[in-house]
């Protein structure tokens, strides 16, 4: 057998950023126990892997996704209790859904703004489709710098601006009046705002309730939110809810087989036994809170920053040390602290079952 080669002129014609680029990194895991990705620990239970599994042989897999997708989005504005009016798009997880955002707004001179540390995908996908990206640092106890961001919608007049709710890696829910006041600025200056809610399983508050209680001031904003921190990361199923005229546009971009059928049925299948992963997701927020106490009081943790999240964002005196002091314990965490000048020495834990939490908690002790 000969060896494949790659013609360097073939090389050539990719985009110089693509090739300056590097490839998203997944870590390998096996062996490992995996703390560094928010999933759900929990397994499917035995009656529910059978029942799925039954269902999923039964698709029409030799057909392209039609209209199932319709009861999928019912199920989804059900589930979420859609504002009145609202048009609900589907995407291969909500990472698609933030790429496809970004190409229907990419006109010239487009830019998204984002506070920062912030999830990496929206400077990524602002990149790659085009636009322009401005990050607005937090405040250093990683609340929003209100001011800052005013100043800075004002003068960039984004396009998008993108506010997760809560926030990875810092798992803070921000203020109420905070984001109502960025929202309000995004819509002086005629922009779009995006809420999103991976993370709204274990968080206190939903932006929906004010988009329910106030659709005159919520016209430019579109709600995400997504199956995989719900408990579901494989099954890939990201949905965007709003004004039903915007989200028509946006679907215009949309592959139109994007969800696989596949993907479809299973979410299906959740959103009837959501009480199976409500189940989860509470005993996951009890788990978060018996641990934030326990790391506040671990000797060698400088900072534990509260968390409306499946996810604990601490400081370390060394995070590097820490990080592969407890990879060579068999725990897989995530050493973010290169990801901003404000995660100096930070560490983000996923919460994971009693028994994995245990182990981490352990692991992180002996390696601090
Ligand atoms: C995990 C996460 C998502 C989810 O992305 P999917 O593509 O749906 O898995 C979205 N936003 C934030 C902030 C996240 O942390």
């Amino acid at each position: 057998m000969t060896e494949s080669t790659t013609s360097p002129q073939a090389l050539e014609r990719i985009r110089t950023d693509v090739r300056a680029m590097h490839a998203y990194h997944v870590q390998d895991a096996a062996g490992y126990l995996k703390m560094d990705a928010m999933e759900n620990p929990f397994s499917l239970p035995d009656a529910l892997q059978s029942a799925l599994g039954e269902r999923l042989g039964r698709l029409a897999l030799n057909r392209y996704p039609g209209m199932r997708q319709n009861d999928l989005k019912a199920a989804l504005a059900q589930h979420a209790d859609a504002p009145e009016g609202s048009a609900i798009i589907l995407g291969n997880g909500s990472d698609e859904l933030i790429s496809l955002l970004a190409l229907a707004c990419a006109r010239p001179g487009a830019t998204v703004l984002a506070p920062e540390p912030g999830f990496v995908m929206y400077a990524m996908s602002a990149r790659l489709q085009g636009l322009a990206y401005v990050g607005v640092p937090l405040t250093p106890d990683f609340a929003l710098d209100v001011q800052a961001m005013l100043a800075a919608i004002e003068r960039h007049r984004p396009a998008i601006t993108f506010i997760a709710y809560p926030n990875n890696p810092t798992a803070t829910l921000w203020d109420e009046g905070a984001v109502q006041a960025i929202v309000d600025a995004v819509a002086a200056v005629g922009g779009i705002v995006v809420m999103d809610e991976a993370y709204q399983p274990f968080a206190s508050r939903s932006w929906i309730d004010r988009m329910r209680a106030d659709p005159a001031r919520s016209g430019h904003v579109l709600l995400m939110r997504t199956l995989s921190k719900f408990g579901l990361a494989g099954v890939r199923l990201g949905y965007m809810m709003g004004p039903a005229a915007l989200v028509q546009e946006v679907d215009k971009v949309r592959p139109p087989y994007n969800v696989s059928v596949l993907n479809c049925e299973a979410a299906l299948f959740a959103l009837e036994h959501a009480e199976v992963f409500a189940a989860q997701a509470a005993e996951l927020r009890a788990e978060r809170d018996r641990m934030l106490p326990l790391l506040r009081a671990m000797p060698g943790v400088d900072k534990v920053w509260d968390s409306q999240a499946n996810m604990v964002l601490l400081r370390v005196a060394d995070a590097t040390r820490t990080f592969e002091g407890m990879k060579a314990r068999k725990v897989l965490i995530k050493n973010v602290s290169t990801m901003h000048p404000l995660l100096a020495n930070c560490l983000r834990l996923t919460v994971g079952s009693p028994a994995e939490n245990q182990q981490m908690l352990a692991a992180l002790q002996a390696s601090l």
